[in-house]
């Protein structure tokens, strides 16, 4: 069985794939330092506990393992704290992912695969986004995002690194059968936090915005089921063994909806009400971030079969009633 070390696999995105690739037939070795992971996520595989950071422990990793790909998921996510401190933000994503693509390097890896993220485009300036629009991330979330997929692109011609990124847009739901899913401390999503509304655990859900140039005057986004962002990691990983020379791919649906009509869904799915109070615009929100994902359809044969926002809920609330 082919040995893939999950980097970040006990968080919310890994622990999906680690389940798709046990599913599929590889034996997914799990590193995750268990700050925002859970080690009941990675199910029965190989869980080893540290930091992606630490170069001694990759070495012992590498060297007793014969690891085909690295898929890195482990990343610090929230855009707004990453205004306020950088540092944490260049210290998880940047440094210690450098580090990690060091080792890939010298333990000539196979194959490397990145989560990347919309973030890394900023401000749209037409929608929906493909993969050759301007990248101008607007925070140091998303410029640690740009920056990485800058040093892949150094490696690729350097010392011939194979690799894919993948630019997430939005990732919801969770895996219909299986005890895994978002999880956040604290929690900043739409979905959890609406659900959390519906099942009693908040009174009220903020919508931070009603006033943009939108026809409910609330943010836009794409929202992609997980389980479809784990297979995308397959495909993907199918594509770079079959000698595909393809780097960046969005993974988003093409379909856009709004706060108001996410809330809308969550009523409709949970049959509860959901208070809402208008707040303020949240900084560094784009008002509309829509993908063009026909590249990760069309060339990797990605097929978003979950990612219609009806299933992204139900499967969202069932994992909010049971967690
Ligand atoms: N949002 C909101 N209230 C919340 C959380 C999010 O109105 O409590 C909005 C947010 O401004 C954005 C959309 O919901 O327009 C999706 O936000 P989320 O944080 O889920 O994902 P992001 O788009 O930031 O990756």
């Amino acid at each position: 069985m082919q040995e893939i070390l999950v980097v970040g696999g006990a968080g919310y995105i890994g622990s999906h794939m680690v389940a798709e690739l046990q599913a599929a037939g590889y034996d997914p070795v799990v590193l995750d330092d268990l700050s925002s992971g859970r080690e009941d996520f990675v199910g029965d595989a190989e869980l080893i506990g540290g930091d992606c950071g630490d170069a001694d422990l990759l070495n012992d990793i590498f060297s007793s393992h014969k690891i085909d790909a690295v898929m890195h998921f482990a990343s610090s996510i929230q855009v707004g704290e990453s205004v306020k401190n950088p540092i944490k933000y260049y210290k998880n994503n940047l440094i210690n992912t450098l580090t990690l693509l060091n080792a890939v390097v010298r333990h000539d890896v196979p194959d490397f695969i990145f989560s990347s993220s919309a973030a890394v485009y900023g401000e749209p300036e037409y929608t929906p986004v493909d993969e050759q629009h301007p990248c101008l991330p607007l925070s140091p979330y998303g410029r640690s995002k740009y920056f990485i997929e800058q040093i892949l692109q150094d490696y690729k011609k350097a010392y011939g690194l194979h690799y894919g990124s993948l630019r997430y847009f939005n990732a919801a739901g969770a895996h219909p059968e299986l005890p895994i899913g978002e999880q956040h401390e604290p929690e900043t999503h739409l979905i959890p936090l609406a659900l959390q509304v519906a099942s009693g655990q908040r009174e009220y859900i903020e919508i931070f915005g009603s006033d943009y140039d939108n026809p409910d005057g609330t943010c836009i986004r794409d929202y992609v089921h997980v389980c479809d962002i784990a297979s995308a990691h397959l495909k993907l990983f199918d594509y770079l063994k079959g000698g595909g020379n393809e780097s960046v791919f969005n993974l988003g649906v093409g379909e856009g909806y709004s706060v108001m009509e996410v809330i809308k869904m969550v009523k409709h799915v949970t049959g509860q009400e959901v208070e809402i109070h208008y707040e303020d615009r949240r900084e560094g929100d784009p008002a509309i971030l829509v993908a063009d994902g026909s590249k990760a359809i069309d060339q990797l044969g990605w097929d978003p079969e979950y990612s219609d926002l009806q299933t992204i809920i139900e499967d969202a609330w069932k994992w909010e009633q049971n967690r």
